[in-house]
């Protein structure tokens, strides 16, 4: 008979049934080396970026964990137990995924929608940018699983609408942009008010010395994995470098842009103002270009992205902070406007192309001021 991968790695037939509607054929390999490690129980350093399949990764087990605590729970409460009861009327949340940013929260929302569809579990995802309200109405209605970016999450808490007693999973993702961005202390505070025996995933792209130590702090004798999807990626990716003045780049830009080939490009700007400007320009020059940095309303920020997505932008202009996370496999070029000065920004950059298998190109604009970058 011909055996699912997944049945091999230990999951349950809802998730086996819906990885195959999905059509995941195999797990990645990060799936590969972690779905079992986790369903046993493991604590994980996984040192993955996005694009590698980690969101699945520590997702699935999360969900077959809950499911059969759910079920546990179900079987004791025939027996009596008033404390039981009420959580089955209302759920009580279970696991914690911290994100830095809101576009990667509401991914990860959506990939618990997706893999948890024949399971009763429910989540909500939390962020900043909007007003509370909803976000508190779902808290209180209750739910199993929070995703949330860390400040948006803290104030909640701090409101005390967060119930964090029974959670058991926490998963910080992408933990070397939470460092970056300046959210250690939100999390220390927030770590700090969680129960202590529970099973911890750190996923990060790279590993610097200050995730090695937020590694150190929070994880129990994790298993270690290592994949760097970034080699294969970058593969398929025909990468460009055009040496050019600084004035030079608009009119550069245009004529890359009259190529038909190049049907869904992003372009990065170092500046948000660099970004709104760029993004301007070309839509008074009748191309269809959406927008997005962290100063927009996550309404605008979700609204370009779905344009872009849907095709209906064949360009999306967007600064390192706002693009980090995106996942769309129809990506055919990416244009660095400026060079950026971190290498992982580049590879971050030009890996937004080049998904689930296709090719990519990556044009760099290089003046003398970026030579050394
Ligand atoms: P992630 O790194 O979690 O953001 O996932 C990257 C993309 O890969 C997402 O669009 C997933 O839907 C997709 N994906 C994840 N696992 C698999 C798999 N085993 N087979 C095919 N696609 C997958």
């Amino acid at each position: 008979m011909n055996e699912s991968p997944f049945l091999k790695l230990g999951l349950i037939e809802p998730l086996q049934k819906r990885l195959k509607e999905k059509k995941y054929n195999y797990p990645t390999p990060i799936q590969e080396k972690t779905i079992s490690k986790l369903l046993e129980g493991n604590d994980l350093l996984g040192i993955a970026q996005t694009g590698s399949g980690k969101t699945a990764a520590f997702s699935l087990p999360i969900l077959q964990h809950l499911s059969s605590k759910l079920s546990n729970n179900k079987l004791t409460k025939k027996i009596i137990n008033e404390k039981l009861k009420e959580e089955k009327s209302k759920p009580i949340p279970h696991a914690l995924v911290i994100a830095p940013t809101r576009e990667l929260a509401l991914q990860i929302g959506e990939s618990f929608e997706s893999y948890g569809r024949y399971l009763p579990l429910s989540h909500t995802v939390i962020y900043g940018g909007i007003r509370q309200h909803y976000q508190v109405a779902a808290l209180t209605r209750g739910v199993d699983i929070i995703v949330a970016t860390p400040g948006r999450l803290l104030d909640l808490i701090q409101q005390g609408y967060v119930n964090l007693k029974k959670i058991s999973h926490l998963v910080l993702d992408e933990g070397d942009l939470m460092l970056d961005m300046g959210f250690i202390k939100d999390i220390e505070k927030i770590l700090a008010k969680l129960p202590y025996k529970k099973q911890t995933m750190l996923f990060s792209a790279t590993m610097p010395k200050e995730v090695l130590k937020l590694a150190k702090n929070v994880l129990n004798n994790p298993v270690r994995v290592d994949v760097t999807p970034q080699k294969i990626i970058l593969e398929k990716i025909k990468q460009y470098v055009y040496l050019i003045d600084s004035g030079n780049k608009m009119n550069l830009l245009f004529d890359l842009l009259k190529n038909k080939k190049m049907r869904h490009t992003i372009i990065f700007r170092k500046t948000k103002r660099g970004a709104n400007h760029l993004g301007r320009k070309l839509v008074i020059s009748g191309f269809r270009a959406e927008t997005i940095h962290g100063d927009k309303t996550q309404v605008a920020r979700q609204k370009a992205l779905r344009q872009f997505q849907k095709g209906r932008a064949r360009i999306l202009v967007a600064t390192d902070v706002a693009a980090r996370g995106i996942d769309f496999t129809e990506v055919s070029h990416v244009i660095n406007y400026e060079l950026p000065n971190i290498p992982e920004n580049y590879i971050h950059r030009i890996g937004r192309t080049a998904r689930a298998g296709s090719e990519g190109v990556a044009y760099s604009f290089c003046d003398v001021s970026e030579k050394s970058f």
